[in-house]
């Protein structure tokens, strides 16, 4: 088995979105300046013996003409060059869209579901309770600034079948899914158990960077529920001693410098 990390591009965002409360006046310094930074966005290709597994499909690369509404272009603007869409990753790793008939997505925002549309064959496994919220989201209103983080095109998209996950379970031999609800009211994490490089967690939008895991953790600038949010990186941090085991960061760009990308692999 080996592990592909795909490199999709990055946004850029104010960090109080990123750790809430990043930039805080007080007493002695009441007008502290706002830091904009970079957020790589990964997906994740498993090249395993029953078949191919993709986890997160990143962004939609029309995003930024038109794809997302203008309050999202604002907010996160996407940089992804013609070498780092979804499609020309797969090719560093010899797959093509069509190779890939079972999909993970960890929840369904703007940079993790944004390719859904090239797998349309495929078994998409998504959190029920993330999916309902999406769906109903994107239908309420017609406005999309009511829409969160959620893109209504990503949400029309029909597959062979949604599997709507609740509870962990044993997707493929050494490949787990775990339930970390909290950034959203579901989102799916994944370990995966190498021979060689031992176990790789990802909890994608869960830990969004090394300074929100901690220790001690803190809360992201976007919760949905923050009781929740902070079990899960508990879950996390237990699962890493369990098995003392290497987390991916989801968006930390420092972390991002440090690993294997495709078409590098960990086997
Ligand atoms: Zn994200």
């Amino acid at each position: 088995m080996k592990v592909y990390i795909l490199d999709t591009g990055y946004l850029e965002t104010d960090k109080n979105n990123v750790v809430g409360g990043a930039t805080m006046g007080t007493y002695s310094n009441p007008h502290v300046k706002n830091e904009w930074i970079k957020l790589p966005v990964m997906a994740v290709l498993i090249d395993h013996p029953d078949g191919k597994i993709l986890y997160d499909l990143g962004s939609n690369p029309e995003a930024m003409n038109g794809y997302w509404p203008k309050n999202l272009q604002e907010v996160y603007p996407l940089y992804q060059t013609k070498e780092q869409r979804l499609e020309n990753q797969l090719a560093l790793c010899d797959t093509k869209p069509e190779d890939i008939k079972k999909v993970i997505i960890s929840h369904m925002h703007l940079d993790h579901a944004g390719n859904l549309d090239m797998f349309r064959h495929a078994d998409v496994y998504v959190s029920k309770a993330d999916f309902m919220q999406a769906q109903t989201q994107v239908r309420l209103n017609a406005d999309p600034l009511t829409h969160g983080g959620y893109i209504k095109a990503d949400l029309d998209v029909s597959v062979k079948q949604y599997h709507l996950v609740e509870d962990d379970f044993e997707f493929a031999k050494g490949v787990e899914i775990i339930n970390l609800p909290g950034h959203t009211p579901g989102l799916l994490g994944l370990v995966v158990h190498l021979e060689n490089e031992g176990t790789l967690i990802f909890p994608q939008d869960c830990v969004y960077t090394s300074e929100i895991y901690g220790p001690p953790a803190k809360p992201s600038g976007l919760l949905y529920d923050s009781l929740s949010f902070f079990k899960s990186i508990n879950k996390v941090r237990s699962l890493e001693k369990k098995y003392d085991a290497k987390v991916f960061f989801a968006h930390d760009d420092e972390f991002f410098k440090t690993i294997k990308v495709a078409p590098k692999y960990y086997k």
